[in-house]
């Protein structure tokens, strides 16, 4: 099927309108009308070459909703005009051992992507979700709790299951001491994640004026990184930090504010670091700096039947298909609370 996006030909040029094909439906496949589509800052990195594997055209989105048109034979999971989500992934091996386990995220062959990848099967490119329809396995898509508001439930297939995954994996709970580094589409998932989990929660942001936000999200305290006698304060505090900054920055004033034994994982920035990280903090207590890559298809159900339950989707500002070079801009200012999703419907205005 001939479906329209919008596209970047290249990193220098502004995203634009673009035609391509969807594949006819295999026996496994759902057709998806797109409803909504968040907007990532990976797809900003992945529009511009940040991280130097792009591939042109690029159509990004991985934080869709919408409804589903119709099915292969072979899905019985799923009918048409059921609301469905799809995240970062839509395909992976499937007999890996990470696969196995429901950790398609780290499948060893790489998972295939949204965008930005080849399909498995007849090695197409793989187009996001700025576009009309998308086509995916029935393994990678997900349900969408009935009565959350769709909208507000788009982010959560990347943003929302992003900050939870490392919050199950290191066990955060009503005794857990919780920080969150920088108030933006994963930041402020975090925070309404880590506080539903019952989690005694921190921002550390640099932006003053994001207090009440904050608060109002579900943060307890707010420490602007900035401020030394701030940082002092929080020394040897926290379990677990979860780091959303995008760009390159300084690990060892936050490394020190980890409790013994407690985690610093990043899920923001990607490369090398600088300045360089002092192991003395980490030796003297036990004290780790890992890393995590969104989450795997089960965990990411899971994730959405939490917020089902509780009610939580994202802080969205609703933007036209237009819109989107704009929106990039002010991404990049932080002028965001706390995530642009796409209104679809407009991609044919
Ligand atoms: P975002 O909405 O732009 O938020 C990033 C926040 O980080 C900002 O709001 C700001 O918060 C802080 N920040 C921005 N630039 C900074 C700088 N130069 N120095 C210090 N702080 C800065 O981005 P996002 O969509 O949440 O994505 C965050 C990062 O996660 C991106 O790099 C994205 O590619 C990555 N990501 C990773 C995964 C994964 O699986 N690991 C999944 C999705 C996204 P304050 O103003 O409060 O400081
Ligand atoms: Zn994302």
């Amino acid at each position: 099927m001939n479906v329209l996006g919008y596209a970047a030909q290249s990193a220098q040029e502004a995203l634009a309108p673009f035609r391509f094909d969807r594949r006819d439906l295999r026996a496994d496949d759902v057709a998806i009308e797109i409803l909504y589509c968040g907007v990532c800052h990976s797809d900003l990195h992945s529009a511009r070459n940040d991280w130097g594997n792009s591939m042109y055209p690029l159509v990004p989105g991985h934080e869709i909703i919408g409804r589903v048109l119709s099915v292969g034979k072979a899905v019985t999971r799923f009918k048409a005009g059921d609301h469905v989500g799809v995240g970062c992934m839509v395909d992976s091996c499937q007999h890996c051992d990470p696969c196995k386990q429901g950790h398609e995220q780290y499948c060893v062959e790489f998972p295939i992507v949204t965008y930005n990848a080849h399909d498995k099967h007849d090695h197409t490119p793989t187009y996001g979700g700025y576009s009309e329809k998308i086509v995916v396995s029935d393994k990678f898509v997900l349900k969408v709790p009935d009565g959350l508001d769709l909208a507000g439930a788009a982010p959560l297939l990347c943003a929302g299951i992003t900050t939870w995954s490392p919050l199950r994996h290191w066990k955060v709970g009503k005794n857990s001491k919780v920080a969150i580094i920088g108030l933006g589409g994963l930041g402020h998932m975090a925070l309404k994640l880590a506080s539903a989990l019952g989690a005694d929660v921190t921002l550390f942001t640099r932006s003053k004026g994001k207090e009440d936000d904050a608060t109002r999200l579900g943060a307890k305290h707010i420490v602007l990184s900035s401020d030394d006698a701030q940082m002092a304060a929080v020394h040897g505090k926290f379990d677990l930090i979860i780091d959303t900054v995008p760009y390159v920055h300084d690990l060892n004033p936050y490394v020190t504010t980890l409790a013994i034994n407690g985690t610093l994982v990043l899920v923001g920035y990607l490369g090398e670091l600088d300045p360089m990280l002092n192991t003395v903090p980490m030796i003297m207590g036990r004290k780790a700096v890992a890393g995590s890559l969104i989450g795997g298809i089960a965990e990411t159900q899971e994730m959405l039947d939490f917020c089902g339950k509780h009610n939580i989707t994202s802080d969205i500002e609703m933007i036209n298909m237009q819109e989107i070079n704009d929106a990039y801009e002010r991404m990049l200012k932080s002028d965001v609370k706390y995530r642009f999703v796409i209104d679809i419907a407009t991609l044919k205005a």
